[in-house]
């Protein structure tokens, strides 16, 4: 099976949304058919299982990460940890702030979350500008945590993210790739 593109057939596109002109690429039908979820899942627990990819801990970007990072944690028997927008997260943090197209989002990591050379596999459900990612991947290196790959469903390559994440020597693994 081809799985790249049994999953980009399941991806709905949403034009025009959250503002005109943006092609919003709508993962929610891969998780709502439990076939195409385990498709999915599978594809990312099979990549980790493996002698030497299996990470210390799962970190995911609020809030698509959650649902994936979750999953893929229990299926690997490792933890789980969130990063959170800011002012969700009640414990102590470390926090980082990054550039939005308009404005900046500042994300947070509780303190305890990983330990000083913890392997981290850090995962959302879509690379664009990267932005994102950079910011969790800094916010676990300031606990002293190595993040070992970023993982994410799509790849927006033409907005240079990825590129970017692979530049500032993180390895990426990537589902389904929309231009
Ligand atoms: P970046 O920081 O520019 O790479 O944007 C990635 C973040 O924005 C991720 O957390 C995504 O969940 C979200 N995002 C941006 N565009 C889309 C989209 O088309 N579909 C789903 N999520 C998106």
């Amino acid at each position: 099976m081809d799985t790249s593109a049994y999953l980009r057939n399941h991806i709905r596109t949403v034009p025009d949304w959250p503002a005109p002109g943006v092609q919003f690429r709508d993962i929610t039908p891969l998780l709502q058919d439990p076939q195409v979820f385990r498709v999915l899942i599978d594809a990312f627990v099979h990549r980790y299982m493996s002698r030497g990819m299996r990470p210390d801990v799962v970190a995911g970007l609020d809030a698509r990460g959650f649902i994936l990072g979750a999953v893929v944690a229990y299926e690997l028997n490792v933890g789980f940890v969130p990063i959170r927008k800011k002012g969700k997260l009640p414990f102590t943090t470390v926090e980082e702030t990054y550039e939005l197209e308009y404005g900046s989002a500042t994300v947070e990591l509780h303190t305890d979350a990983v330990k000083a050379g913890d392997r981290v596999l850090l995962i959302d459900d879509l690379i664009a500008t990267g932005g994102t990612m950079m910011a969790g991947k800094k916010l676990l290196e300031k606990l002293g945590a190595t993040v070992v790959e970023g993982a994410a469903i799509v790849d927006l390559p033409e907005l240079g993210g990825s590129g970017k994440l692979r530049a500032a020597g993180l390895p990426l693994f990537t589902l389904v790739d929309f231009e």
